[in-house]
């Protein structure tokens, strides 16, 4: 199963596509993960990532459709994948195509999470990273058993600077209008599905494996 998770930042595409990595055995791929290990280790990708997203603008495609093209040539994705974060313009979509037609394979699904702007706004102000093992918290909804301390690892909780609220709302307009170009893209292909992303994460997860099972 070859898949996409679309929609705006806060709508839930990293807690969902986790849990659908356990529950369907194949790997989860966000290229925010990519780009923040990278600015972690101070790597030539980090250095070349950091500005656009401190400033919560978008990374230049060529440097993410490059980071993507390699992590999609990798052994584990041969039973297919959940993209999280790619594509996020329409070059990238373009790329994703044929990076796939390249490997004899094509995209069977591209879910399209959404909720209010408000939600999105409160979910991304209140969550709250692991700074060792990137687990995600969200200090109302999901929070940790001791405050600011990770439950897997025992890591410190930090928010991501492009959390914080001014840039919160920056990221959601930056994304508005190329999330609904690409949604139009996959609906024209026959391959979009909407799921709404409010109710809880275990309503939601259950959602997301009774769409997969029936278009499996
Ligand atoms: P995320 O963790 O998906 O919210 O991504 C965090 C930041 O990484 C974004 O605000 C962008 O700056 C950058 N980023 C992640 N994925 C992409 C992408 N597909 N294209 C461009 N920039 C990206």
């Amino acid at each position: 199963m070859e898949m996409i998770l679309l929609g705006l930042p806060g709508v839930g595409k990293g807690t969902q596509a986790k849990k659908l990595e356990a529950a369907l055995n194949i790997p989860h791929i966000a290229t925010g993960d990519i780009f923040r290990e990278a600015i972690k280790n101070g790597t030539p990708l980090g250095k070349k990532a950091e500005s656009f997203i401190e400033a919560g603008e978008l990374v230049p495609d060529e440097v993410t459709i490059g980071i993507v093209k390699d992590r999609l040539g990798k052994s584990d994705c041969k039973n297919g994948f959940i993209l999280d974060g790619f594509p996020r313009t329409i070059k990238q979509a373009e790329a994703l195509e044929s990076i796939l037609s390249e490997q004899n394979k094509k995209l069977n699904l591209a879910i399209y999470l959404t909720a209010e702007k408000e939600i999105l706004i409160e979910r991304l102000s209140g969550r709250r990273i692991c700074e060792d093992c990137g687990a995600t918290y969200h200090i109302k909804y999901d929070p940790p058993v001791k405050e600011d301390i990770c439950d897997e690892c025992g890591g410190n909780l930090i928010q991501r600077s492009d959390d914080r609220k001014e840039t919160v709302e920056k990221r959601i307009e930056v994304n508005k209008e190329k999330t609904l170009k690409l949604v139009e893209f996959y609906s024209k292909k026959g391959i979009l599905k909407e799921v709404q992303s409010t109710g809880g994460i275990d309503n939601v997860h259950q959602r997301l494996l009774k769409l997969i099972e029936a278009n499996n």
